[in-house]
């Protein structure tokens, strides 16, 4: 069994059934995807649109592709036509472009708001009030090829066990509370259930804390 097909066995063993596990690619040759893909995983993640869409045409159909970098709206449309979830959605605007963009090619494109946990100022996301704004949004009504699926987090790069718990742990609660709320309002374009968070460094805490979906990528790939 080839490495990579071990540590993805390893992985999945430890996963409860419920967490989905997106086996993120960046970086890596279409050829390293195949070995991934023949031992049975189908759904990866990558954080360069251009790279995805190079991959996506080398790659067979089936692969379930999620988009999990920061976005750049002009270049939404490369992969408009086959992405299945965009995890770092983090403006109103990006959403309106995602929508603009599915709507040429009829279907409607599932899309996670990102929220900003962690204490860094380098990394992206939305302040959780920007989030309430939005979901509550007149505007967003509009937007009848996208879908609100959940919110996607990264918790601070560091060894604190406790700071990174804290992190994840206010993301869930923040999630549980909007989805209570929003499952109240029929809402059309928002259908909350996934929590993405956690990764090959941080991901056993993240499930504890409520993760739904794992993007995992040195853990399976090796080092990028
Ligand atoms: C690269 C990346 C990952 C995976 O990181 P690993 O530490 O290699 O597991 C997860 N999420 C995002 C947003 C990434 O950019």
């Amino acid at each position: 069994m080839s490495i990579i097909a071990d540590n993805l066995k390893h992985i999945k063993e430890d996963l409860p059934e419920n967490i989905t596990l997106v086996a993120v690619t960046k970086t890596k040759p279409v050829k390293t995807i195949l070995e991934a893909y023949n031992a049975g995983h189908k759904i990866f993640g990558e954080n360069r649109i251009q790279e995805m869409a190079d991959k996506y045409k080398d790659l067979p159909k089936d692969i379930e592709w999620h988009m999990i970098g920061h976005l750049q709206s002009n270049k939404v449309k490369y992969m408009a036509h086959f992405v299945h979830l965009i995890h770092g959605v983090d403006s109103f605007k990006t959403l309106e472009e995602i929508d603009k963009q599915a709507k040429k090619h009829e279907r409607v494109i599932n899309c996670l708001l990102q929220a900003r946990i962690a204490e860094e100022e380098t990394k992206f996301g939305l302040p959780f009030a920007e989030i309430e704004k939005i979901i509550s949004s007149v505007e967003l009504k509009k937007l009848e090829n996208i879908t609100i699926t959940g919110l996607m987090g990264m918790s601070t790069f560091t060894d604190d066990v406790d700071q990174i718990k804290s992190e994840f742990e206010r993301l869930n609660n923040f999630f549980q509370n909007l989805k209570e709320k929003t499952a109240n309002e029929e809402l059309q374009n928002v259908q909350l259930e996934t929590l993405s968070m956690g990764m090959s460094g941080d991901y056993p805490i993240a499930i504890e804390c409520g993760s739904t979906m794992v993007r995992i990528g040195s853990a399976i790939f090796g080092a990028r």
